[in-house]
């Protein structure tokens, strides 16, 4: 087996949206949980895929150890021929002065000995755009947008050149838009100039087309680092060369169960879908504050959460879909995090919404739509989910993937799940996914 594109993405929302462009883009694609201990483990859902995704959980870990996975994942994807590597990260570029974006791009650049790696978190078709370096968030530059308020990575500078500088051993340089514009081969003239003197090259992009020419010019770096919009044209390179013939996957056989959405996103996005699916589905909130403030055990806080939502979901019409969320505004967040500490509070949330997702399992849930980057990784974790096939996109950067998972009650059961980015989607996503999917099934 030889895998024509390996990337490694510091969350699991961010590798499904990695993957569900490569999908688009023609490319078959797997995406694997963590780095694999055993490779019989992925069964068949390995053959002939042309891009492998390793969704790893290193945004917001200790930098040593982000760096030490990427470069697990390096090496695995080096192990299957890999040809040439993506670094996948936010389009919001999340990621605090110490890393992990800078650090690990370092340590894959040395690893593949090689000298530059382009920049580029555009995302036009999610309103993240590149002009002069500084990252927009529809119109607004990234500091003056809801990432400001990030729980864990909260974003007060715009520009990539200081963001990247800040993290990074390497010099960090600009190819402005102005040379975008002039196409393919002003934008290779632009990084052969670099070379040597630079090891990154942020580089401007406002629309698809823009990702497109920034891809091809990149033809021959070992090493791309970016959102998931470049991958764009990294596709487009390995489709203009014949060496394609992906297809998406397959739905069809997936027996009919239980629908939930589990939320962890307190993103203005993610608060804005949960208001508008409650308006048609029943809803239960975790009550953060008072459970784990309240209680002075974290394990009995998190148990006596879990069972709270597990006896809500128990008396819900099992036709229509659940929606369990512990998403709250800023303020309600704060609160928590002043008590707690950032990291621990959310921890402990993770902790709650994944704790559910063990138990809906079990209780015939096998459509479930996870709304959060850290959330979904700790959904997926404890799910014990290895690999996903990728199927198609619900809305830019969010597909439905599909998994088999060992249910304790129920056995190996098949599902469809959708990993949602907080900040993706539209108003109605949570309706449509769940739409979209019976749409397939029939
Ligand atoms: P996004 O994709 O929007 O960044 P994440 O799931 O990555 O969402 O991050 C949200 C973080 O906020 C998670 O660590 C989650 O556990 C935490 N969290 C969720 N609800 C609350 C809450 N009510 N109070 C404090 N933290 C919370």
């Amino acid at each position: 087996m030889s895998v024509l594109l390996g990337a490694i993405a510091d969350d699991f929302t961010g590798a499904s949206d990695l993957a569900s462009t490569l999908v688009k883009g023609g490319m078959r694609t797997v995406q694997v949980i963590g780095v694999p201990a055993d490779d019989n483990d992925m069964g068949n859902v390995m053959n002939n895929a042309e891009a492998v995704v390793v969704a790893l959980k290193t945004r917001s870990t200790p930098v040593v150890d982000a760096v030490r996975e990427s470069l697990a994942a390096l090496n695995w994807l080096k192990g299957l021929g890999t040809e040439k590597f993506f670094f996948k990260y936010c389009s919001t570029f999340d990621s605090t002065s110490d890393g992990n974006i800078g650090p690990v791009a370092d340590a894959l650049l040395d690893a593949l000995d090689d000298d530059l790696a382009l920049i580029c978190p555009a995302f036009p078709a999610n309103k993240r755009s590149i002009y002069q370096g500084y990252l927009f968030v529809g119109d607004q530059l990234l500091e003056e947008s809801s990432m400001r308020n990030h729980p864990l990575t909260p974003m007060r500078d715009s520009n990539l050149i200081r963001l990247m500088q800040a993290q990074s051993q390497r010099p960090v340089a600009l190819v402005p838009y102005g040379v975008v514009r002039q196409g393919v081969d002003a934008v290779k003239t632009a990084f052969g100039d670099l070379k040597g003197r630079s090891g990154y090259a942020v580089v401007d992009a406002i629309d698809d087309a823009d990702l497109s020419v920034i891809g091809r010019a990149a033809a021959d770096h070992r090493l791309i680092t970016g959102g998931s919009g470049v991958a764009i044209g990294v596709a487009e390179n390995f489709r203009n060369s014949g060496r394609l013939t992906g297809t998406v996957t397959d739905f069809h056989s997936l027996p009919h169960g239980r629908s939930l959405v589990l939320a962890g996103s307190c993103s203005e996005t993610t608060r804005g879908q949960i208001a508008h699916s409650m308006q048609h589905w029943p809803a239960y909130r975790i009550d953060t504050g008072s459970l784990l403030l309240d209680t002075a055990d974290t394990t009995t806080a998190i148990e006596v959460a879990v069972e709270m939502a597990l006896q809500q979901f128990d008396a819900a019409p099992p036709e229509t879909p659940f929606l369990i969320y512990s998403s709250a505004d800023p303020v309600e967040v704060e609160r928590i995090q002043l008590a707690l500490g950032r990291d621990a509070a959310g921890v402990l949330v993770e902790s709650i919404l994944a704790g559910i997702a063990r138990e809906v399992l079990d209780r015939g849930v096998n459509r479930l739509v996870v709304a959060g980057g850290e959330t979904s990784g700790a959904v997926v974790s404890a799910l014990g989910i290895k690999a996903l096939e990728i199927g198609a996109e619900i809305d830019p950067g969010v597909p439905w993937t599909r998994a088999t998972i060992r249910s304790r009650k129920l056995g190996q059961v098949d599902i469809a799940l959708a990993l949602k980015s907080g900040n993706f989607g539209q108003v109605d996503f949570f309706e449509r996914a769940f739409d979209q999917l019976a749409g397939y099934l029939g």
